[in-house]
Order: C-alpha cells, then sequence, then structure tokens
C-alpha cells in the first residue's frame, strides 16, 4: 500500500496482511476508481457485507483491466488466485472443481487483489448447501419502464412475502433494479424455495399481465417488469448487498430502508465512492435485523401464520 493512505484508519493495511499489487490500476475510469480504493472500500463495509458473503460459495466479476476490458465471471479458481481466498468442495459433487468463498477480511481483499469488482453468492451456506437462508426477487425494468414502476412492484412484492409471513428487506441493484430480499430459516430445500418464488412472480404476471411477467422472454419485455425469480435455485446466485457493479458509475447494490424508497434514489444512486459517507451518517442499519427476522418458508406443521 502507497503513502498517502496513513490517514484512513480503515486503509486495508492495518486489517489485513493482503499485499495488493498495481494499487494504482484504474478500475472505474471516468470515477478514477483504483484498485487501492476498491480496497479501501471494502475494508469500509466489510462488517456490513461480510454477513452476506462468509461461508458461502461465490461468484466473481473479475475485470483484470477494469470495467472496460475483458471481464470473468467466475465460480472456480484461476492460475495464481490469492492463497487467502478459500477453497471447498460441493458435498454432492466431491469429484468436480471446487467453489470459492471467503472467511475474513483477508479473503476479501484477497479478492481485490485478484481484480474481482462484483461478488454475487449463493442463496445458501456452506453449513447446509441444500436448504437456502433467504429468497431473492429481482426486479428487472424493461425498456419503457418509470421508475414509479419498478417502486410500486417493489411494494407488491414485499406485500406479497409479508402476506406469507415472511419479512421483506430491500435494496438497489446497482444497476437498473430492486432486489426484495426475505430472510429464511433454512429449511425449506431449493425445490421448495423454487416453486414458492415462482408462484409469486406467476401471480403477479398473471393478475396484471400488462405489467408484470415472469418468464426471460426479451421480446414481452418492453413496458414491463420481469419478475425474476430464478436467482432462487440451487447454484444460481445474485448480487451481494455492498457489492459494486462493473459498470459505470460504480454503483453498488445498496440496502434500504423501504423508507427510503422515492424518485430521488434510483438504482445506481449509491456508488463506491459515497457509500462511506452514507453508512458513517446512518442513524440505523436499514438491514440491521436481516438474520434476527429469519422466518421458516411454510410454517411449522399445525401452527398458524404469524400476520406481521
Ligand atoms: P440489474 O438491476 O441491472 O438487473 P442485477 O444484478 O439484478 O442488476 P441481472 O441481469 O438481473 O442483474 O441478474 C444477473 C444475475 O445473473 C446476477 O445476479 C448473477 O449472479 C447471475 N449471473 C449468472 N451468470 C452471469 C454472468 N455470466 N455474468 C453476470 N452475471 C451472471
Ligand atoms: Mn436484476
Ligand atoms: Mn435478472
Amino acid at each position: 500500500v502507497r503513502e498517502g493512505a496513513e490517514d484512513s484508519p480503515t486503509r486495508p493495511s492495518t486489517m489485513t496482511k493482503v499485499k495488493l499489487t498495481h494499487p494504482d490500476r484504474i478500475y472505474w475510469p471516468q470515477e478514477g476508481v483504483t484498485k487501492e480504493g476498491l480496497a479501501n472500500y471494502y475494508s469500509e463495509v466489510w462488517r456490513f457485507i461480510a454477513p452476506h458473503i462468509v461461508g458461502r460459495p461465490l461468484a466473481l466479476v473479475r475485470c483484470p483491466t477494469g470495467i472496460t476490458g475483458e471481464t470473468f465471471f467466475q465460480k472456480h479458481a484461476w492460475k495464481g488466485i490469492n492463497s487467502s481466498i478459500r477453497q471447498f468442495s460441493d458435498p454432492t459433487a466431491p469429484d468436480e472443481e471446487p467453489f470459492l468463498g471467503v472467511d475474513d477480511i483477508d479473503g476479501l481483499i484477497g479478492l481485490v487483489q485478484s481484480a474481482t469488482l462484483e461478488i454475487h453468492p449463493w442463496g445458501s451456506t456452506t453449513a447446509d448447501w441444500e436448504r437456502p437462508d433467504r429468497i431473492i426477487m429481482d426486479l428487472d425494468p424493461g425498456d419503457g419502464i418509470e421508475w414509479p414502476e419498478v417502486i410500486d412492484a417493489a411494494l407488491e412484492v414485499r406485500q406479497r412475502l409479508e402476506q406469507s409471513g415472511l419479512s421483506a428487506f430491500l435494496k438497489t441493484s446497482g444497476g437498473k433494479g430492486l432486489h426484495v430480499v426475505s430472510p429464511l430459516t433454512p429449511d425449506a430445500d431449493w425445490a421448495a424455495v423454487k416453486a414458492f418464488t415462482k408462484g409469486l412472480a406467476d401471480v403477479m404476471a398473471t393478475d396484471k399481465p400488462e405489467r408484470y411477467v415472469s418468464t426471460i422472454t426479451k421480446s414481452k419485455r418492453r413496458g414491463k417488469i420481469l419478475i425474476d425469480y430464478l436467482r432462487n435455485q440451487r447454484g444460481a446466485t445474485a448480487v451481494a448487498p455492498y457489492s459494486p457493479r462493473a459498470r459505470p458509475g460504480a454503483g453498488v447494490s445498496t440496502p434500504i430502508d423501504w423508507a427510503e424508497l422515492s424518485p430521488e434514489i434510483g438504482p445506481a444512486h449509491f456508488t463506491v465512492e459515497n457509500i462511506p459517507k452514507r453508512l458513517a451518517a446512518l442513524t440505523a442499519d436499514p438491514w440491521g435485523d436481516f438474520r434476527k427476522a429469519a422466518a421458516p418458508l411454510e410454517p411449522p406443521a399445525g401452527a398458524r401464520r404469524r400476520k406481521r
């Protein structure tokens, strides 16, 4: 790490033993965000991102020469992978290539050292690969859709999730849409979770066919919002809360409070540059109760579903 970062108390060198090579390499040219800048960003958000990435198989978007260069979406190790990145096998496929993960800040900064700009975890953990501990409903606006319509979609998804006894948390995607996320106690298996989320997407598309679609046929998407439930199957991934996006603007997928949902906060409003200030100014973490709010997908047999 170069001189000049001494006055930043969270600069990675104080928190990690991982050395950055080429710290001045530019990852987001328009914003001038460098590799070292990204490491500093990740150090700032470590305690917020950790619960969502530690102990999970991760897919990575790697951009060795920045967002304008070649991009690799990787689920497995590459030549020269940083040694602080964990590798572990899928218990149901022990002979296949190991998956990647992080245990600690060294692992996270190891990802930065390996030019990882986006982090996409699974919806289950290595403690129980077969039982997801969250649902994610990915709202993808097609051309011609205005932001207030995406807001309405998120509110409707929230209401439907809550009617099913789940809590619903919100994040921007850092790209074009919103993600509504429900923490689960890991009881139901992937098949049940996928069926539930497909049911939710299908019922929205059936109720308002002029507004929503639940299948990815792009030709049908103009003027519609895709309720993309396919993040909810074994092996599927979705961008992590607080992961930046390898797109112009250096947007970050950002947890927000439902009360913040407004035309002023678009999908890429929060960025690598303004998140640290936002976190410092927040009086309450909008996802502070995320894990505490976990509920089973199906209520225990005989129990009445609690209305929230
Ligand atoms: P946006 O708001 O722009 O839709 P998003 O993160 O929701 O942002 P999507 O295109 O809706 O983006 O979803 C892409 C998802 O597909 C990601 O969450 C990612 O985990 C997964 N994925 C699978 N293969 C790839 C790939 N080759 N490149 C990028 N993402 C991939
Ligand atoms: Mn999306
Ligand atoms: Mn999608």
